[in-house]
């Protein structure tokens, strides 16, 4: 096996939770009653994780990062989780001090799993809290309440974990600007590394849209939800925490590597139910239905493939998949790199694309400079959202595609 400088990043999804909240869109089941299910499951991860260790293209890789994010990964047993990461370490290169994240619900974490996750090299805990009122959480369907969160973080931190991520929600049905205000202060009195901030989305298909429809749920204004994103990022920054992108925020040193993979164009293999990659120029991602994944790779099993060019559709559970075309692939680089608070590198931009951003999108960039949308670092180098950009962001981003 050889590597070379190139660095991916492999998620892994566990698809599982143990009730799902009301506003939950993600591709998880509530798997209380089936543990049975989690197993078969985890025997079907690994058999895609052993496709992938027959993938030569692969091997000019070394892994810097991993994510395991569902769902609730914690759910599962520790030990499956090891066999996991062990799985990935055998199959691909992955690095000594590579960041490795786990997403928790607090509720799933004990003092035995965190200890075993520091063992298997787990160095970066991502829990969901999402508010810190036991009110609303009750509403959003949480299975924790912020004293079982609070107990559940020192239990962390007592283990050794010192890069967590608390996850924080608004925008929230009754959520006040006082109560989401309150949730920020308690959540920067913890002092973790990093804290994300998502404003709520009502989904189709949720129990919140169905509610929304009935006219039982009502949405926070625009203005509201606008008002407290700045809010958010104002108390953040005043207390040391950088808003590196349109809803994460960290401690100098401590940003997410894996997520910045997702705003910077850098590759990635999303393994696992309804996971999404982006590799040798290929965007793919994989089957959805939880039965037909799982049999799809038990039949697999029975074919070998040693392929030498990567074709994602040599993994079973690939359903969709498209090569990139080169005006693609900028598109998404501005798309994406749009959302990082330092904005596109005017010279990574020239040296991937082999052009100057300025040059080919002259009319959209004049413009949104004129109209206070987009800024210019001070030095020049870099272009970027202003903070009213922040809040038209889908609008000025759609500009580039
Ligand atoms: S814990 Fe996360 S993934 Fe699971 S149902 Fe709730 S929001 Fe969805």
């Amino acid at each position: 096996m050889t590597t070379n400088n190139k660095v991916i990043g492999l998620y892994l999804h566990i698809p599982f939770c143990i009730k799902k909240c009301r506003y939950c869109a993600f591709l998880s089941y509530d798997g209380a009653k089936e543990y049975s299910l989690h197993s078969v499951y985890v025997k079907a991860l690994l058999k895609e994780i052993a496709h992938y260790a027959k993938t030569q293209a692969l091997n000019d890789y070394l892994v810097d990062t991993i994510f395991i994010g569902g769902g609730t990964p914690t759910i599962l047993a520790a030990e499956e989780i090891a066999e996991i990461l062990t799985a990935c370490r055998k199959s691909f290169h992955v690095k000594e001090d590579a960041e490795i994240t786990i997403e928790s619900n607090p509720g799933t974490l004990t003092e035995e799993k965190l200890d075993a996750y520091l063992k298997m090299g787990i160095n970066r805990l991502s829990i969901g809290v999402q508010s810190f009122d036991n009110r609303l959480l009750e509403s959003l369907g949480r299975i924790h309440s912020k004293e079982y969160f609070l107990e559940n973080y020192k239990k962390a931190r007592m283990a050794g974990f010192s890069n967590i991520n608390i996850d924080l929600m608004f925008g929230l049905p009754e959520q006040s600007e006082k109560l989401w205000l309150e949730t920020l202060e308690q959540a920067i009195a913890l002092d973790p590394e990093h804290i994300s901030f998502y404003s709520l989305q009502i989904e189709e298909g949720t129990p919140f849209y169905k509610m929304h429809q009935e006219g039982t749920l009502t949405e926070t204004d625009d203005l509201t939800d606008r008002k407290m994103y700045r809010q958010a990022i104002d108390k953040l920054t005043k207390n040391a925490y950088l808003p590196y992108e349109i809803s994460n925020a960290a401690k100098a040193g401590c940003l997410s590597k894996h997520n910045l993979k997702y705003w910077s164009l850098v590759e990635y293999l999303g393994l696992g139910l309804g996971s999404h990659s982006y590799f040798q120029g290929y965007r793919f991602s994989n089957e959805t239905d939880l039965t037909n994944y799982i049999e799809q790779l038990n039949v697999h099993e029975r074919t070998q493939h040693f392929e030498k060019l990567f074709d994602p559709k040599e993994s079973p559970v690939v359903v969709w998949s498209h090569k990139n075309t080169r005006k693609e692939d900028i598109a998404e680089y501005l798309f994406t790199g749009l959302r990082r608070r330092e904005g596109i590198s005017r010279q990574d931009f020239y040296e991937r694309f082999a052009v100057s951003v300025d040059e080919l999108f002259e009319k959209e960039i004049k413009g949104h400079l004129q109209n206070g949308l987009m800024e210019n670092s001070s030095d020049g180098g870099f272009l970027r959202l202003t903070a009213d950009g922040v809040d038209l962001s889908n609008s000025v981003m759609a500009d580039f595609v």
